[in-house]
C-alpha cells in the first residue's frame, strides 16, 4: 500500500473493541456471563414478531420508524417526534459525535466508562478526554473541571457499565447545569430499566434544551443479537441527528421485533426483579468469600480481587469450569472481574466456583 493513502486523523488511534468472550477451547456448554445479556432471552411477544416478519422481507423498512417511536413513546410518557431509533445505542452514540465534534474538538466521559465514547470521539477526529471517578462512581466536580470552551459532548452512563454504581438525579442536574452552554450532556440509559423507579433521567431531559438520554434493547428486553437502540432529546438535536441517520438503518425485523418488545412491560418487570433478586445473592455469596463489589444498580457484579494476579488466576478457573465472566483491564479495572447477573442456576454455579477459588468451599 502507498504511504499517500492515509486515513482521517484519530482512525488508527482507536483499539479495537472486545466484546466478551462466548466460547472456552474444548467446553461444549459453558455459560456466558461476559455481556451483560438477559438469560431470559426475549419476551415471547417479541419472538413472535420476529418470526411474522418473514412474510414481509422483500418490502423496504419504514425510513421515519413512526409505529416504533410511537410505542416507545407510548410507554413511556414521551413526544414521539423527539425520539431517533437506531443500531442499537452505539449507532446513536456515533450520530452524537458525526453531529457534533470534529477536530480539535473534546469529548469527556469517565475513567471506567463505557468504550464506545473514546471509539466514536477518535472516529470522527475529536479528542477523548477521560475524567477520574471517585471510589468507581462518577464524580460530577471531576467533569466540570474538565469542560473548556472545546468540549462538545459529556458521556455517561447511569448506572454505569462496568461499575454498576450510579449517581442521583439531583446530581445530574448539576452536571447538566453546569456544563459549557456550546455541549451536550448524553445521558446513557442502558441499564435504566433495571433500577426500579428510574426514568433514566427523562424529567432532566425535558426540562433542558442540552440533554439527550440513549436507550437500549440488548439488555433488559434480551435483544443485543438483533441491534436496536433509542434516543430523546430536545427536537433541534434530534432533527439534526435524523438527517445523517441512513433512511434504511433499521430493518422491518428490527422496527416490528422491538415495537412488541417495549409493549410487553410485564415481561419487564418480571425481568428487573428477578434480577434484583439474584444480583443481591450473588453479591452477598462472593462478599462471604471475600470478594467485595460495589452496589449494583445493573445487571451484573463488578467482583474485586487482591490483585491483578488474583482476577486472572480466578478468572482461569472460573474458564475450567465452564463459566466465562468478563475481565475488564480495558476498562482501568484489571484486578476485577465483571460477572453479569444469569438465572439462579448459573449465579449458583458462578458462587460456587469463586468459593472453590478462594479455598472457602
Ligand atoms: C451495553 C451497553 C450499551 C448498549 O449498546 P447497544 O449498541 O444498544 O447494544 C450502551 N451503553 C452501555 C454503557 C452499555 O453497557
Amino acid at each position: 500500500m502507498t504511504d499517500a493513502i492515509r486515513p482521517q486523523p484519530g482512525i488508527l488511534d482507536i483499539a479495537l473493541y472486545e466484546g466478551g468472550k462466548s466460547h472456552v477451547a474444548g467446553m461444549q456448554n459453558a455459560v456466558k456471563l461476559s455481556s451483560n445479556e438477559n438469560p431470559f432471552g426475549p419476551s415471547d411477544r417479541a419472538k413472535e414478531a420476529f418470526q411474522r416478519t418473514v412474510h414481509s422481507l422483500h418490502r423496504y423498512p419504514s425510513t421515519d420508524h413512526a409505529p416504533l417511536r410511537d410505542a416507545i413513546a407510548e410507554v413511556h410518557g414521551l413526544d414521539p417526534a423527539r425520539v431517533i431509533c437506531g443500531v442499537g445505542s452505539d449507532e446513536i452514540i456515533t450520530f452524537l459525535c458525526q453531529a457534533y465534534a470534529g477536530p480539535k474538538d473534546e469529548v469527556v466521559f469517565t475513567e471506567h466508562g463505557f468504550l464506545m465514547y473514546r471509539i466514536s470521539a477518535l472516529a470522527v477526529g475529536a479528542t477523548p478526554v477521560e475524567v477520574h471517578e471517585r471510589e468507581r462512581t462518577t464524580d460530577v466536580d471531576a467533569i466540570l473541571a474538565a469542560c473548556n470552551r472545546r468540549t462538545k459532548l459529556v458521556f455517561i452512563a447511569n448506572p454505569n457499565n462496568p461499575t454498576g454504581t450510579m449517581i442521583s438525579v439531583a446530581e445530574i442536574e448539576r452536571l447538566a447545569a453546569g456544563i459549557p452552554k456550546q455541549a451536550i450532556l448524553v445521558l446513557d440509559g442502558a441499564y435504566a430499566e433495571y433500577v426500579e423507579g428510574y426514568d433514566g433521567g427523562l424529567s432532566i431531559v425535558e426540562a433542558r434544551q442540552n440533554v439527550v438520554m440513549t436507550r437500549t434493547f440488548s439488555k433488559i428486553y434480551g435483544l443485543g443479537g438483533l441491534r436496536i437502540g433509542w434516543g430523546y432529546g430536545p427536537k433541534a438535536i434530534i432533527d439534526v441527528l435524523n438527517r445523517i441517520r441512513g433512511p434504511f438503518n433499521l430493518s422491518t425485523t428490527q422496527l416490528e421485533v422491538a415495537e412488541a418488545a417495549v409493549r410487553d412491560q410485564d415481561f419487564v418487570n418480571r425481568c428487573r426483579a428477578e434480577n434484583a433478586r439474584m444480583r443481591h445473592w450473588l453479591s452477598v455469596a462472593l462478599a462471604e468469600v471475600g470478594v467485595p463489589s460495589d452496589t449494583s444498580m445493573a445487571n451484573f457484579v463488578l467482583a474485586r480481587f487482591a490483585s491483578e494476579e488474583e482476577a486472572t488466576a480466578c478468572d482461569a478457573f472460573l474458564q475450567s469450569q465452564g463459566l466465562i465472566v468478563r475481565r475488564v483491564a480495558g476498562y482501568k479495572l484489571p484486578h476485577c472481574l465483571r460477572i453479569t447477573v444469569g438465572d439462579e442456576a448459573s449465579c449458583r454455579r458462578v458462587a460456587h466456583a469463586v468459593a472453590q477459588f478462594k479455598g472457602v468451599k
